[in-house]
């Protein structure tokens, strides 16, 4: 039996029934009839056989023992999901047997049985094992399917990892283009804003209010494009660089944002309220801290005229993540807004307000890098809370 190819195996019928006469006549009928037939000499042996696979299993009730029906028991319940090995099993003609009776409650869950009630005629016999064979077969066909599912899912696995590499080189080396795209825009533009400054100081007399007038205004063009340049530094290093994680204490990131901004402050009259908990988040300073800036940096910028800032800042603990929010009672963002404003160059409200539309994508860049969420609550008119929520640590 060990030159059998994986092919015939899988054709074989197993013959167990007990060994004497009976048993070879079976044998010889059933080969004659065309099967491939290997005949088992005890259950152990048939449960080795259909380890190694077989289209059906023939089994006499006389050859099911109480200590052998667990064995059967457990090898058809070790099948594969694509399997449902037919079983035939000859019963005599009167009540089934205890141990038949106990077979069917142990295959309650599982089992593809078929009962042939002795006497029987041959043909009976026959046609009931080619219908297991064909039963066996379609079996089969479900594997081959499942298998070239399987390759199918493993070959497109492998595309997406492929596809996923060539687009993070992609991102990775647009970023570093933007980066020294932005850098080499600094220096010409230095030397222009240091030759308007010139012509300023040293023609600006010379010029008619018309010119005064066009000088202003491509001052102010270079200080916005300054600070568009500046802003889009921040947002490639936050992206580009590997960021270092560790603990940072909460109050002190806050208080050390709230100093940056002493001068606003100052000139704004703004009102500051700081509540937050002791606590630290898992996170990167610099970049907490640029966050909190920039949350800061718009509820100075976003007020109802004529009215100085009123901001409060505090922290909230939830189970192991940490969120400290910036609140500001100024002109809001209606909710349609919401997700939007996080997006490069988003901005609602262009002319009134200064500004790049960078600072929203640089905070929602740094969370990200910090393995934390990002998110506002408000109303129009009603002012704006803008929150960071990172693991605490
Ligand atoms: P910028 O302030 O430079 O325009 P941001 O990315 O910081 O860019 O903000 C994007 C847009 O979101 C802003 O243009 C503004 O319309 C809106 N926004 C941000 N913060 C606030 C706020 N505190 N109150 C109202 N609107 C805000």
């Amino acid at each position: 039996m060990s030159d059998i190819t994986p092919d015939a195996l899988e054709e074989r019928l197993l013959l167990l029934t007990p060994t004497g006469t009976d048993s070879t006549s079976a044998h010889e009928v059933l080969t004659r009839s065309g099967f491939l037939v290997t005949p088992c000499t005890d259950m152990a042996h048939a449960c080795h056989e259909i380890y190694r696979g077989c289209a059906a299993l023939l089994i006499a009730e006389e050859s099911l023992g109480r200590d052998n029906i667990s064995g059967l028991a457990d090898r058809i319940r070790s099948q594969p999901p694509w399997s449902d090995l037919p079983i035939i099993l000859l019963t005599g003609r009167s009540h089934l047997t205890q141990h038949t009776s106990e077979l069917f409650e142990l295959f309650q869950d599982r089992g593809n049985i078929t009962l042939l009630e002795r006497p029987f005629r041959i043909n009976t016999l026959l046609s009931t094992l080619r219908m297991a064979l064909r039963s066996r077969r379609r079996q089969y066909e479900v594997r081959g399917l499942l298998e070239q599912v399987q390759r199918a899912n493993i070959e497109l696995e492998g595309r997406v990892a492929e596809r996923t590499a060539q687009l993070n080189s992609s991102v990775k080396s647009l970023e570093s283009f933007c980066y020294s795209l932005s850098h080499d825009l600094r220096a010409p533009l230095r030397a222009i804003r240091s030759f308007m400054n010139v012509i300023e100081q040293d023609y600006g007399g010379r010029l008619d209010d018309e010119g005064r007038q066009l000088l202003s205004r491509v001052r102010v063009a270079g200080e916005r494009m300054d600070a568009l340049i500046n802003d889009l530094l921040t947002l490639s290093r936050v992206t580009q660089s590997d960021v270092p994680l560790g603990p940072v204490d909460v109050p002190r990131v806050i208080a050390l944002a709230v100093e940056d901004m002493r001068d606003e402050i100052e000139k704004t009259r703004a009102e500051v309220r700081l509540e937050p908990l002791e606590g630290k988040v898992r996170a990167n300073p610099v970049i907490l801290r640029q966050v909190l800036e920039n949350f800061l940096s718009n509820a100075f910028k976003y007020t109802r005229k004529n009215e100085p800032p009123r901001i409060h800042i505090w922290s909230e603990r939830q189970d192991n993540r940490i969120r400290i929010s910036v609140k500001d009672h100024g002109i809001g963002v209606a909710p349609e807004h919401h997700s939007r404003i996080f997006d490069l160059f988003r901005r609602l409200h262009s002319s009134e307000y200064p500004g790049t539309g960078v600072g929203l994508a640089i905070a929602k860049a740094g969370a990200e890098r910090m393995l934390g969420e990002i998110g506002v609550c408000s109303e129009n008119g009603t002012g704006s809370c803008f929150w960071i929520e990172l693991q605490a640590a």
